[in-house]
Protein backbone atom coordinates (compact mmCIF):
# COMPACT_ATOMS: atom_id res chain seq x y z
CA UNK A 1 0.00 0.00 0.00
CA UNK A 2 1.59 3.80 -1.01
CA UNK A 3 2.20 5.68 2.86
CA UNK A 4 0.79 9.05 2.30
CA UNK A 5 2.45 11.68 4.77
CA UNK A 6 -0.07 12.56 7.43
CA UNK A 7 -1.11 15.60 6.01
CA UNK A 8 -2.72 13.78 2.71
CA UNK A 9 -4.15 10.72 5.07
CA UNK A 10 -6.04 13.30 6.77
CA UNK A 11 -7.62 14.94 3.64
CA UNK A 12 -8.73 11.78 2.43
CA UNK A 13 -10.62 10.64 5.37
CA UNK A 14 -13.56 8.69 4.38
CA UNK A 15 -12.98 9.16 0.61
CA UNK A 16 -13.29 5.34 -1.60
CA UNK A 17 -15.37 4.34 1.36
CA UNK A 18 -18.43 4.19 -0.08
CA UNK A 19 -18.29 1.07 -2.55
CA UNK A 20 -22.01 1.05 -2.92
CA UNK A 21 -22.00 4.74 -4.34
CA UNK A 22 -18.90 6.22 -4.56
CA UNK A 23 -19.76 9.30 -2.18
CA UNK A 24 -16.81 11.32 -1.56
CA UNK A 25 -18.17 12.87 1.81
CA UNK A 26 -18.74 9.80 3.94
CA UNK A 27 -22.77 8.42 4.06
CA UNK A 28 -24.32 9.29 7.86
CA UNK A 29 -26.18 5.82 8.56
CA UNK A 30 -28.26 6.91 11.34
CA UNK A 31 -30.13 2.99 11.44
CA UNK A 32 -29.74 1.72 14.73
CA UNK A 33 -30.48 -1.22 13.75
CA UNK A 34 -29.35 -3.97 10.99
CA UNK A 35 -30.78 -6.29 9.05
CA UNK A 36 -30.33 -9.86 9.03
CA UNK A 37 -31.17 -12.51 6.10
CA UNK A 38 -31.04 -15.50 8.98
CA UNK A 39 -29.35 -16.39 12.03
CA UNK A 40 -26.14 -15.26 12.71
CA UNK A 41 -26.54 -13.89 9.09
CA UNK A 42 -25.78 -9.67 8.91
CA UNK A 43 -24.16 -7.56 6.93
CA UNK A 44 -21.47 -7.18 9.17
CA UNK A 45 -23.67 -4.51 11.58
CA UNK A 46 -26.31 -5.69 14.10
CA UNK A 47 -27.03 -2.15 16.68
CA UNK A 48 -25.04 0.81 16.64
CA UNK A 49 -24.01 0.95 19.89
CA UNK A 50 -22.07 -2.07 19.12
CA UNK A 51 -20.72 -0.54 15.60
CA UNK A 52 -22.06 1.53 12.82
CA UNK A 53 -20.41 2.37 9.54
CA UNK A 54 -19.71 5.78 9.80
CA UNK A 55 -18.12 5.43 12.91
CA UNK A 56 -16.37 2.82 11.22
CA UNK A 57 -14.52 5.22 8.66
CA UNK A 58 -13.23 7.78 11.56
CA UNK A 59 -12.34 5.22 13.84
CA UNK A 60 -10.30 3.37 11.26
CA UNK A 61 -8.66 6.90 10.31
CA UNK A 62 -7.83 7.97 13.57
CA UNK A 63 -6.51 4.53 14.37
CA UNK A 64 -4.04 4.88 11.32
CA UNK A 65 -3.22 8.48 12.51
CA UNK A 66 -2.19 7.64 15.76
CA UNK A 67 -0.32 4.99 14.27
CA UNK A 68 -2.44 2.44 16.76
CA UNK A 69 -4.50 -0.55 16.19
CA UNK A 70 -7.61 0.57 16.88
CA UNK A 71 -9.81 3.41 18.09
CA UNK A 72 -12.85 4.28 19.64
CA UNK A 73 -15.01 7.19 19.17
CA UNK A 74 -16.74 8.51 22.48
CA UNK A 75 -19.52 11.01 23.63
CA UNK A 76 -16.48 13.43 25.00
CA UNK A 77 -13.17 13.37 26.52
CA UNK A 78 -14.52 12.99 29.69
CA UNK A 79 -15.84 9.56 27.81
CA UNK A 80 -13.18 8.44 26.63
CA UNK A 81 -11.05 8.63 29.72
CA UNK A 82 -13.47 6.85 31.66
CA UNK A 83 -13.37 4.33 28.95
CA UNK A 84 -9.86 3.33 29.63
CA UNK A 85 -10.19 3.63 33.51
CA UNK A 86 -12.86 1.07 33.47
CA UNK A 87 -9.99 -1.86 32.29
CA UNK A 88 -8.71 -1.36 35.57
CA UNK A 89 -9.99 -3.58 39.10
CA UNK A 90 -11.05 -1.60 42.02
CA UNK A 91 -8.16 -0.80 44.13
CA UNK A 92 -5.40 -0.12 41.26
CA UNK A 93 -2.93 3.00 42.08
CA UNK A 94 -1.82 5.20 39.19
CA UNK A 95 0.75 7.53 38.45
CA UNK A 96 -0.53 10.66 36.70
CA UNK A 97 0.66 13.93 35.73
CA UNK A 98 0.28 16.59 38.54
CA UNK A 99 -0.80 19.47 35.77
CA UNK A 100 -3.88 18.06 34.68
CA UNK A 101 -6.91 19.09 32.81
CA UNK A 102 -9.15 19.77 36.05
CA UNK A 103 -12.32 17.55 34.84
CA UNK A 104 -9.38 14.49 34.65
CA UNK A 105 -8.87 15.54 38.11
CA UNK A 106 -12.37 15.57 39.21
CA UNK A 107 -12.68 11.78 37.62
CA UNK A 108 -9.67 10.62 39.57
CA UNK A 109 -11.53 11.98 42.93
CA UNK A 110 -14.79 10.45 42.12
CA UNK A 111 -12.82 7.19 41.31
CA UNK A 112 -10.58 7.41 44.95
CA UNK A 113 -14.00 7.63 46.41
CA UNK A 114 -16.26 5.34 44.55
CA UNK A 115 -13.74 2.25 43.58
CA UNK A 116 -10.76 2.51 45.84
CA UNK A 117 -8.51 4.06 42.94
CA UNK A 118 -5.40 5.64 44.38
CA UNK A 119 -3.43 8.47 42.58
CA UNK A 120 0.03 9.76 43.17
CA UNK A 121 0.59 13.26 41.19
CA UNK A 122 4.13 13.58 39.45
CA UNK A 123 5.72 16.62 37.81
CA UNK A 124 6.43 14.82 34.47
CA UNK A 125 9.61 16.10 34.67
CA UNK A 126 12.27 13.67 36.83
CA UNK A 127 11.57 10.15 35.60
CA UNK A 128 13.77 8.68 39.03
CA UNK A 129 11.07 9.49 40.94
CA UNK A 130 8.78 7.43 39.07
CA UNK A 131 10.64 4.42 41.21
CA UNK A 132 9.63 5.94 44.21
CA UNK A 133 5.79 6.32 43.12
CA UNK A 134 5.72 2.71 42.30
CA UNK A 135 3.31 0.52 44.21
CA UNK A 136 2.91 -3.10 44.15
CA UNK A 137 -0.91 -2.64 42.54
CA UNK A 138 0.39 0.49 40.52
CA UNK A 139 -1.26 -0.49 37.04
CA UNK A 140 -0.41 2.60 34.58
CA UNK A 141 1.08 6.27 34.02
CA UNK A 142 -1.25 8.87 32.66
CA UNK A 143 0.10 11.33 31.06
CA UNK A 144 -1.03 14.83 29.59
CA UNK A 145 1.77 16.34 27.37
CA UNK A 146 2.62 19.16 27.32
CA UNK A 147 1.08 19.61 30.62
CA UNK A 148 -2.20 22.06 30.75
CA UNK A 149 -1.89 25.02 31.28
CA UNK A 150 2.07 25.06 32.07
CA UNK A 151 2.57 23.49 28.75
CA UNK A 152 5.79 21.47 30.35
CA UNK A 153 6.54 18.84 28.18
CA UNK A 154 7.11 15.43 29.58
CA UNK A 155 9.83 12.46 27.76
CA UNK A 156 7.23 9.97 26.70
CA UNK A 157 9.49 7.43 25.34
CA UNK A 158 11.78 7.55 28.67
CA UNK A 159 7.99 6.87 30.62
CA UNK A 160 7.73 4.34 28.46
CA UNK A 161 10.90 2.57 28.94
CA UNK A 162 9.74 2.60 32.80
CA UNK A 163 6.27 1.65 32.22
CA UNK A 164 7.62 -1.58 29.84
CA UNK A 165 10.42 -2.12 32.75
CA UNK A 166 7.63 -2.67 35.20
CA UNK A 167 4.88 -3.78 32.92
CA UNK A 168 2.49 -1.09 33.26
CA UNK A 169 0.22 0.40 30.97
CA UNK A 170 1.46 4.09 29.74
CA UNK A 171 -1.56 6.01 28.79
CA UNK A 172 -0.86 9.54 27.15
CA UNK A 173 -3.99 12.01 26.62
CA UNK A 174 -2.81 13.89 23.18
CA UNK A 175 -5.23 16.77 23.04
CA UNK A 176 -3.00 19.26 23.31
CA UNK A 177 -0.79 18.46 20.14
CA UNK A 178 -2.76 16.04 18.02
CA UNK A 179 -1.36 12.79 16.19
CA UNK A 180 -0.18 15.72 13.48
CA UNK A 181 2.53 17.00 15.66
CA UNK A 182 3.30 14.10 18.38
CA UNK A 183 2.32 9.99 18.21
CA UNK A 184 2.52 9.06 21.39
CA UNK A 185 2.05 5.08 20.51
CA UNK A 186 5.29 5.28 18.50
CA UNK A 187 6.70 6.40 21.60
CA UNK A 188 6.00 3.45 23.15
CA UNK A 189 2.82 4.80 24.52
CA UNK A 190 -0.25 1.83 25.17
CA UNK A 191 -3.01 4.02 24.68
CA UNK A 192 -3.31 7.50 23.50
CA UNK A 193 -6.46 9.73 24.24
CA UNK A 194 -7.94 12.65 22.93
CA UNK A 195 -10.48 15.01 23.48
CA UNK A 196 -11.75 15.25 19.92
CA UNK A 197 -13.98 18.19 21.27
CA UNK A 198 -10.25 20.47 21.02
CA UNK A 199 -8.18 20.44 17.74
CA UNK A 200 -9.66 17.64 15.78
CA UNK A 201 -12.90 18.70 15.45
CA UNK A 202 -11.41 22.37 15.40
CA UNK A 203 -14.50 24.38 15.12
CA UNK A 204 -16.25 23.87 18.63
CA UNK A 205 -19.60 22.63 17.60
CA UNK A 206 -18.90 19.12 18.20
CA UNK A 207 -18.02 16.89 21.97
CA UNK A 208 -16.05 13.82 21.07
CA UNK A 209 -13.58 11.90 22.76
CA UNK A 210 -11.48 9.01 20.97
CA UNK A 211 -8.96 6.16 22.41
CA UNK A 212 -6.53 4.72 20.60
CA UNK A 213 -4.89 1.61 21.44
CA UNK A 214 -1.65 -0.99 20.82
CA UNK A 215 -2.51 -4.52 20.27
CA UNK A 216 -4.76 -7.19 19.99
CA UNK A 217 -5.35 -7.63 23.63
CA UNK A 218 -6.31 -4.11 24.63
CA UNK A 219 -8.24 -3.52 21.42
CA UNK A 220 -10.32 -6.31 22.44
CA UNK A 221 -10.81 -5.64 26.16
CA UNK A 222 -11.20 -2.13 25.00
CA UNK A 223 -14.20 -2.61 22.33
CA UNK A 224 -16.17 -4.89 24.70
CA UNK A 225 -15.86 -1.98 27.32
CA UNK A 226 -17.07 0.61 24.81
CA UNK A 227 -20.14 -1.77 23.68
CA UNK A 228 -20.83 -3.21 27.13
CA UNK A 229 -20.45 1.10 29.06
CA UNK A 230 -22.21 2.51 25.50
CA UNK A 231 -20.39 6.26 25.34
CA UNK A 232 -19.86 5.83 21.82
CA UNK A 233 -20.27 8.84 19.10
CA UNK A 234 -23.50 9.40 17.54
CA UNK A 235 -22.89 8.81 13.63
CA UNK A 236 -23.92 12.88 13.03
CA UNK A 237 -21.45 14.05 15.06
CA UNK A 238 -18.95 11.08 13.27
CA UNK A 239 -19.80 13.02 10.35
CA UNK A 240 -18.71 16.98 11.73
CA UNK A 241 -15.56 14.96 13.40
CA UNK A 242 -14.39 13.21 10.02
CA UNK A 243 -15.16 17.03 8.27
CA UNK A 244 -12.95 18.66 10.86
CA UNK A 245 -10.40 16.23 10.71
CA UNK A 246 -9.69 17.11 7.21
CA UNK A 247 -8.27 20.72 7.68
CA UNK A 248 -6.09 19.10 10.97
CA UNK A 249 -2.77 20.33 8.83
CA UNK A 250 -3.39 22.84 7.58
CA UNK A 251 -4.95 24.52 11.04
CA UNK A 252 -2.36 23.07 13.39
CA UNK A 253 0.21 25.01 10.89
CA UNK A 254 -1.46 28.12 11.40
CA UNK A 255 -2.01 27.64 15.20
CA UNK A 256 1.67 27.69 15.58
CA UNK A 257 2.48 29.89 13.21
CA UNK A 258 0.42 32.58 15.16
CA UNK A 259 1.23 30.90 18.61
CA UNK A 260 5.16 31.73 17.92
CA UNK A 261 4.39 35.46 16.96
CA UNK A 262 2.33 35.63 20.50
CA UNK A 263 4.98 34.33 22.59
CA UNK A 264 7.55 36.45 21.04
CA UNK A 265 4.96 39.59 21.65
CA UNK A 266 4.02 38.32 25.08
CA UNK A 267 7.64 38.10 26.11
CA UNK A 268 8.71 41.39 25.12
CA UNK A 269 5.56 43.16 27.01
CA UNK A 270 6.45 44.84 30.51
CA UNK A 271 3.08 43.37 31.57
CA UNK A 272 3.91 39.80 31.29
CA UNK A 273 5.96 38.44 33.64
CA UNK A 274 6.05 34.35 32.37
CA UNK A 275 5.74 33.04 28.90
CA UNK A 276 4.77 29.27 28.42
CA UNK A 277 5.22 27.60 25.17
CA UNK A 278 7.38 24.93 24.25
CA UNK A 279 7.15 26.17 20.48
CA UNK A 280 4.96 23.48 19.42
CA UNK A 281 1.29 23.50 18.88
CA UNK A 282 -1.02 26.29 19.20
CA UNK A 283 -1.34 27.02 22.82
CA UNK A 284 0.42 29.68 25.22
CA UNK A 285 -0.13 30.38 28.78
CA UNK A 286 1.38 33.38 30.42
CA UNK A 287 1.58 35.52 33.54
CA UNK A 288 -0.08 39.04 33.80
CA UNK A 289 2.48 41.03 36.12
CA UNK A 290 -0.67 42.12 38.34
CA UNK A 291 -3.41 39.83 39.28
CA UNK A 292 -5.90 42.90 39.78
CA UNK A 293 -5.38 43.25 35.93
CA UNK A 294 -7.23 39.72 35.16
CA UNK A 295 -10.05 41.16 34.98
CA UNK A 296 -9.92 44.40 32.80
CA UNK A 297 -7.56 42.78 30.45
CA UNK A 298 -10.45 39.68 30.03
CA UNK A 299 -13.13 42.40 29.54
CA UNK A 300 -10.78 44.24 26.99
CA UNK A 301 -10.29 41.93 24.44
CA UNK A 302 -12.14 42.39 21.38
CA UNK A 303 -11.28 39.83 19.22
CA UNK A 304 -10.02 36.76 21.80
CA UNK A 305 -13.09 35.19 23.19
CA UNK A 306 -12.90 34.43 26.84
CA UNK A 307 -14.57 31.26 26.48
CA UNK A 308 -13.95 27.98 28.22
CA UNK A 309 -12.13 25.55 25.74
CA UNK A 310 -9.47 25.23 23.07
CA UNK A 311 -8.39 23.92 19.46
CA UNK A 312 -11.03 25.37 17.66
CA UNK A 313 -10.05 28.07 14.67
CA UNK A 314 -11.34 30.84 16.94
CA UNK A 315 -8.88 32.09 19.38
CA UNK A 316 -9.77 31.90 22.94
CA UNK A 317 -8.63 32.76 25.87
CA UNK A 318 -9.15 31.15 29.65
CA UNK A 319 -8.65 31.84 32.91
CA UNK A 320 -7.91 28.39 34.57
CA UNK A 321 -8.18 29.55 38.09
CA UNK A 322 -12.01 30.07 37.76
CA UNK A 323 -12.70 27.59 34.54
CA UNK A 324 -10.53 24.98 33.63
CA UNK A 325 -8.78 24.02 36.96
CA UNK A 326 -11.38 25.34 39.58
CA UNK A 327 -11.93 22.17 40.78
CA UNK A 328 -8.42 21.52 41.61
CA UNK A 329 -7.92 23.29 45.43
CA UNK A 330 -6.20 26.34 45.30
CA UNK A 331 -3.34 25.70 47.65
CA UNK A 332 -2.31 22.38 45.59
CA UNK A 333 -2.75 24.61 42.71
CA UNK A 334 -0.23 27.32 43.53
CA UNK A 335 2.29 25.19 44.86
CA UNK A 336 2.97 23.83 41.42
CA UNK A 337 2.46 27.49 39.65
CA UNK A 338 -1.08 27.54 38.84
CA UNK A 339 -1.31 30.94 40.15
CA UNK A 340 -4.35 33.64 40.01
CA UNK A 341 -2.10 35.48 37.58
CA UNK A 342 -2.15 32.52 34.68
CA UNK A 343 -3.83 32.70 31.51
CA UNK A 344 -4.04 30.53 28.87
CA UNK A 345 -4.59 30.90 25.50
CA UNK A 346 -6.11 28.83 22.48
CA UNK A 347 -4.14 30.66 19.67
CA UNK A 348 -6.85 30.59 16.17
CA UNK A 349 -6.18 30.93 12.95
CA UNK A 350 -7.01 34.55 12.22
CA UNK A 351 -4.33 36.94 10.83
CA UNK A 352 -1.58 37.52 13.54
CA UNK A 353 -1.64 41.22 13.07
CA UNK A 354 -4.88 41.53 14.31
CA UNK A 355 -3.88 39.30 17.27
CA UNK A 356 -1.24 40.86 18.43
CA UNK A 357 -3.62 44.39 18.21
CA UNK A 358 -5.93 42.58 20.58
CA UNK A 359 -3.68 42.09 22.87
CA UNK A 360 -2.10 45.14 23.01
CA UNK A 361 -4.67 47.50 23.58
CA UNK A 362 -5.77 45.28 26.23
CA UNK A 363 -2.60 45.63 28.30
CA UNK A 364 -3.02 49.32 27.66
CA UNK A 365 -6.26 49.32 29.49
CA UNK A 366 -4.37 47.70 32.05
CA UNK A 367 -1.87 50.19 32.15
CA UNK A 368 -4.48 52.79 32.52
CA UNK A 369 -5.36 51.48 36.04
CA UNK A 370 -1.81 51.89 36.71
CA UNK A 371 -2.10 55.57 36.10
CA UNK A 372 -4.99 55.79 38.12
CA UNK A 373 -3.19 54.82 41.18
CA UNK A 374 -0.68 56.58 41.43
C1 LIG B 1 -11.12 19.15 27.30
C2 LIG B 1 -10.16 18.15 27.72
C3 LIG B 1 -10.58 16.91 28.20
C4 LIG B 1 -12.04 16.56 28.35
O1 LIG B 1 -12.70 16.47 27.12
P1 LIG B 1 -14.23 16.81 26.87
O2 LIG B 1 -14.37 16.61 25.40
O3 LIG B 1 -14.48 18.21 27.33
O4 LIG B 1 -15.02 15.84 27.67
C5 LIG B 1 -9.61 15.99 28.55
N1 LIG B 1 -8.29 16.28 28.45
C6 LIG B 1 -7.87 17.47 27.98
C7 LIG B 1 -6.41 17.73 27.89
C8 LIG B 1 -8.78 18.44 27.62
O5 LIG B 1 -8.34 19.63 27.19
Amino acid sequence: MVHFSKQTELVQIGNRKDEKHGAISTPIYLSTAYHHDEIGLGQGYAYSRTGSPTRDVLEEAVASLESGDDAFACSSGMSAVQLVFSMFEKDSHFIVSRDLYGGSYRMFELFERNYGFTFTYWDGREEEQLNEYIQENTKAVFLETPTNPLMQETDIALTAKFTERHELLLIVDNTFYTPYIQRPIEEGADVVIHSATKYLGGHNDILAGLVISKGEKLGKELKYLHNACGSILAPFDCWLLIRGLKTLALRMNQHEKNALIIQQFLEDHSSVTDVFYPRRGGMVSFLIAKEEWVSTFLKSLKLFSFAESLGGVESFITYPATQTHAEIPEDIRKEYGLTNCLLRISVGIEDEIDLVADLQQAFQECEKLLNLEV
